[in-house]
């Protein structure tokens, strides 16, 4: 059994890039950019009105003036601003050479001799200047970021049609167990649901990589071989859920090193999440993990989707933040780091959640985040500031 730094630092250890690859912008989002884009425009590209009104001269304002043109969006002032004189500007046109100042509508009347009056002397400038945002040339969004909807939003600004993102790994996801039915079906007396499959492959997702998924592989030995085998032909990283723990028919570390996997752990000393299995074949990596739907997500978090994510490069990093133990929390043994559930009770407080088991899927539903209890340490007392990791 090892320290999970231990289990995550021989991950880390296997990180083969995936290289890259250019894509249409709209097929970026939630890819891991791995390039640095910069702008070849200055932002706004002009001076621009912000409101629909009368550019004119800030000093002017005590009096009636001329209105010597009308300036809407995509047109360039043919006229600049003498004394006595303004121009009607619409929200996002060019303000015109001379002036200083665009005056809101709302602020002004025209008198019966043409002219504009100021309602009120100076209030705003209204006038976006050229480059106030960003200047030609800048970096916008560096390498190893996941593409948002608002980054789409820089890269079309930026005149990007197209973008580098790194490739996503390949991976496979297999269910093992003889009593596991598929969500179609209703389970029939020693049956049970397959959980895991699409848990990893929403999880996996979310990582910013896409998952396969090769069903179910009966506890026996040839056929899991199989499928294994065809898997690892077919990917780069491999997630088998159950068939690692201790009993008969626990068979996925034999049929792992049938396969050639050479294997670099088997335990981790976390609870839950015990009976996880690490290995390598050639430039796939395999990881098999437990049964229980909780520990796999658990270990998934914690090991693999670091894994996915220095695959791709990507920065992402978990969002820790430091909140109030509503209640106490105590655990019997302490050979294993904890990791607990916990809900967000308050604006700043968390509470564990009810859980009965690593099989208790429901109470990991209604978990905001987790929160670790080291090895050697039993217990939380109410009131405590705690790390709160979010899931
Ligand atoms: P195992 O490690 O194969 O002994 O599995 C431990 C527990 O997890 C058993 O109760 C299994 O029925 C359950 N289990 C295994 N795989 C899945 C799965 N894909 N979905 C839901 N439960 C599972
Ligand atoms: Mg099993």
């Amino acid at each position: 059994m090892i320290p999970l730094e231990e289990a995550l630092e021989t991950v880390m250890n296997s990180v083969f890039k995936t290289g890259t690859e250019t894509i249409p912008c709209l097929l970026a989002l939630d890819r891991i950019l791995a390039e640095n884009v910069s702008t070849d425009i200055d932002m706004p590209p002009f001076n621009r009105a912000s409101v629909d009104g009368f550019a004119c001269r800030k000093s002017e304002l005590d009096h009636d003036l001329e209105i010597i043109e009308t300036i809407p969006a995509g047109k360039i002032p043919e006229k600049a601003i003498g004394e006595d004189q303004c121009s009607r500007i619409m929200t996002g046109a060019v303000v015109p050479a001379g002036a200083d100042c665009v005056v809101m509508v709302e602020d002004t009347e025209i008198v019966p001799s043409g002219r504009v009056r100021f309602k009120a002397l100076y209030l705003k400038e209204n006038i976006a200047f050229r480059g106030e945002d960003v200047k030609k040339g800048a970096v916008l969004l560096g390498s190893g970021k996941m593409i948002k909807p608002q980054d789409i939003a820089v890269l079309a600004s930026a005149g990007k049609t197209f973008v580098t993102v790194s490739k996503m790994p390949a991976v496979a996801v297999i269910s093992t167990g003889s009593e596991l039915v598929e969500p179609s079906v209703f389970p029939a007396g020693s049956q049970v649901r397959n959980i895991n499959a699409y848990q990893l492959l929403a999880q996996i997702e979310r990582a910013g990589a896409a998952g396969k998924y090769y069903g179910i592989a009966k506890d026996d030995e040839e056929e899991t071989l199989q499928i294994v085998e065809k898997a690892i032909s077919e990917n780069d990283l491999i997630l088998i859920t159950g068939g690692v723990s201790m009993g008969d028919f626990d068979i996925v570390p034999d049929v792992l090193q049938r396969a050639g996997v050479r294997i670099l752990f088997t335990r981790v000393a976390v609870q839950p999440g015990k009976p996880t299995t690490f290995g390598i074949h050639n430039k796939t990596i395999v990881f098999g993990l437990p049964g229980n739907p909780v520990s796999t997500f658990m270990m998934f978090e914690l090991l693999v989707r670091p894994l996915i994510c220095g695959m791709m490069e990507s920065d992402w990093q978990p969002v820790v933040t430091r909140l109030r133990m509503n209640e106490g929390y105590t655990r019997k043994h302490s050979d294993r780091m904890a990791l607990i559930p916990v809900k967000i009770t308050g604006e700043f407080d968390v509470s564990p959640v009810e859980i009965h088991g690593s099989a208790h899927i429901t109470a990991l539903s209604d978990a905001d985040g987790i929160i670790s209890l080291p090895v050697g340490m039993n217990t939380i007392e109410k009131g405590k500031i705690v790390s709160v990791r979010q899931i």
